[in-house]
């Protein structure tokens, strides 16, 4: 038989270990289910990628895209809100997240996102 049908998938972070399919990014829940065979990982799949509050940040954007297409419930689902008007589409309301920077007497940066187009500003307080 020529195909040498190996099942040796490399385990790298954002990879089904199971079947090898790239896996959606991590939810607020913090557990990615394959797309592919349906499994349900833990967020250590991911390995060494930290799960920071800005790494969260950063992929969200990637998360949302990819899951506009089922749009589950959850999509607005970003926590708490304020009003403040996005600068970018005028919409009232944005949730915002705050992170703690290195040092307590370094105050902290807040994170806005606005609900409806997802502009997000960052403001240190
Ligand atoms: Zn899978
Ligand atoms: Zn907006």
């Amino acid at each position: 038989m020529a195909n040498n049908n190996k099942s040796s998938f490399i385990t790298v972070p954002g990879f089904c270990p199971d079947c090898g399919s790239v896996l959606p990014l991590l939810g607020e829940k913090g557990g990615i289910t394959c797309y592919t065979c349906k499994r349900e990982w833990d967020a250590e799949v991911f390995g060494d990628m930290e799960m920071t509050h800005t790494i969260h940040f950063n992929t969200k954007d990637t998360y949302v895209s990819v899951k506009e297409e089922e749009h589950d419930s959850e999509d607005d689902a970003e926590g708490p809100t304020v009003e403040r008007e996005c600068p970018q589409c005028h919409n009232d309301k944005m949730s915002y997240a705050t992170l703690q920077l290195r040092s307590a007497d370094e105050g902290q940066t807040v994170f806005f996102t606005c609900t409806k187009c997802k502009f997000k500003i960052t403001e240190n307080s």
